[in-house]
């Protein structure tokens, strides 16, 4: 959450003549300097690389900007791939991290030069059979138990992902013998927390498993991947957190751990909501008010431009674009149009008074925000800018009734005949 925003209304109101709202904002200097810090954070590390899972914002011109800073990509799908690699990032600067994977989905993955990361030792024979064993293989891991872990995650017991450890020293086993060369090890322990001593402890817990790897085996691992997890701090009250200070603490470990035994893999991390969380804004107009029971403010965003308050009651700070010095003085629920009355962006938010017309600025929408976005109700998906060097361009348009229409069997007639029409 942002006290003071990278743009004003005068802008916003500028832009909105060509580009109508909802869409969402990315402020290409705020993701630059994330990264920057982030890099800064490991820059201990030879072979450090952020790995940007892309789920998190799929939209090429941003993945352009992370590969021009130096960082790759995290993919899960078939797709993800293609928007990784049409963005510049090729062969080892993607990592495939899936489960319940197809063998096209591994003849893909392989093809692509990408790092496998095996999810499950039944995998090996699907992964063989699909596209053969590549030279470079990373193992997911699952402790099972995780300390600390209530403050970060569910139970990692509970958790689909990864081996445990004895499967995967056996994974790792059968790898070797069927000519894998490269190994790493992959664990993701933890959802959008905000505990600086989250990635230290999970380094301890994957560099006492590559210690194992290398008494029990005598492999070094050559990379170990923290992925993602790091959070940002959506409300007021919530602090960010120290990445140099988390950096450090991993190097401590590193230090503490491999370093004595000669081992010397590289750092790979899968941030999305770190990188590109804070720098999205959703900005959206007020339509109207409705006073029943409650107050509402009604906006031209709903849930399917962003699903995190609707789907986890995920709090977003809400600014109203040239009132930040205006008292709050008003409660109310600021809500979408869908037909579903989770479809609200803010519930009981103390707000100045707004009137339609106004434009909100739903923070924090840079992750998981537009991705996440669906078409329930027939709502169309909005557009998406990218704001960089004082100029914005489109870099997603809205989508249009046709794109929505697309995928349907429908009847072209009508269709075109109604196009005529207009
Ligand atoms: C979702 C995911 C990430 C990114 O998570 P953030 O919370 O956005 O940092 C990284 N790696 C894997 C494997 C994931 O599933």
């Amino acid at each position: 959450m942002h006290t003071k925003l990278p743009f004003t209304l005068a802008q916003v109101q500028e832009w909105k003549k060509e580009y109508p709202t909802p869409f969402i904002l990315y402020d290409a200097a705020g993701i630059t300097a994330a990264v920057r810090q982030l890099q800064q954070a490991f820059a201990w590390n030879r072979g450090y690389r952020e790995y940007f899972a892309v789920k998190a914002t799929p939209t090429p011109a941003v993945l352009r900007l992370l590969s021009t800073l130096g960082c790759g990509a995290d993919c899960a799908s078939v797709p993800e791939i293609i928007l990784a690699q049409a963005s510049g990032l090729t062969g080892r600067k993607i990592v495939f991290t899936s489960n319940q994977t197809l063998p096209q989905e591994y003849a893909e993955a392989v093809l692509s030069g990408a790092i496998v990361n095996l999810d499950d030792i039944t995998q090996i024979d699907r992964l063989e059979q699909a596209a053969g064993i590549p030279e470079t293989v990373c193992c997911r891991y699952n402790p099972g138990k995780f300390s600390g872990e209530g403050k970060f995650i569910g139970t990692a017991y509970e958790s689909k992902f990864g081996m445990t450890p004895a499967q995967l020293l056996q994974a790792m086993a059968i790898l070797r013998d069927k000519g894998v060369k490269h190994f790493g090890i992959h664990a993701m322990l933890a959802g959008n927390t905000l505990e600086p001593d989250y990635y230290p402890r999970l380094a301890q817990e994957l560099f006492g498993t590559a210690v194992t790897v290398r008494q029990q085996l005598g492999i070094a691992v050559e990379f170990v991947d923290l992925a993602g997890g790091i959070g940002i701090p959506y409300r007021p009250e919530e602090k960010p957190v120290d990445i140099l200070a988390v950096g450090e603490g991993v190097r401590q470990v590193y230090e503490k751990m491999l370093t004595p035994l000669g081992l010397t893999p590289a750092i790979y991390t899968e941030l999305g909501r770190f990188v590109t969380g804070p720098y999205g804004y959703l900005v959206t107009r007020v339509i109207g008010e409705k006073h029943t029971h409650k107050e509402y403010v009604g906006v031209d965003a709903t849930a399917a431009c962003l699903l995190r308050p609707a789907m986890y009651g995920a709090y977003h700070h809400i600014t109203v674009l040239g009132k930040e010095d205006t008292p709050c003085e008003k409660v109310v629920d600021v809500v979408g149009s869908l037909c579903e009355n989770n479809d609200k962006f803010a519930v009981d938010r103390l707000l100045p008074r707004v009137q339609p017309g106004d434009i909100l600025v739903i923070q924090d929408a840079g992750a998981h925000g537009h991705s996440m976005g669906y078409n329930y109700n027939g709502k169309l998906r909005c557009a998406e800018l990218m704001l960089q060097e004082g100029k914005v361009r489109l870099i997603r348009r809205a989508q249009t009734p046709e794109d929505y229409f697309s995928t349907l069997d429908i009847d072209e007639q009508f269709m075109a005949a109604r196009k005529d029409k207009r």
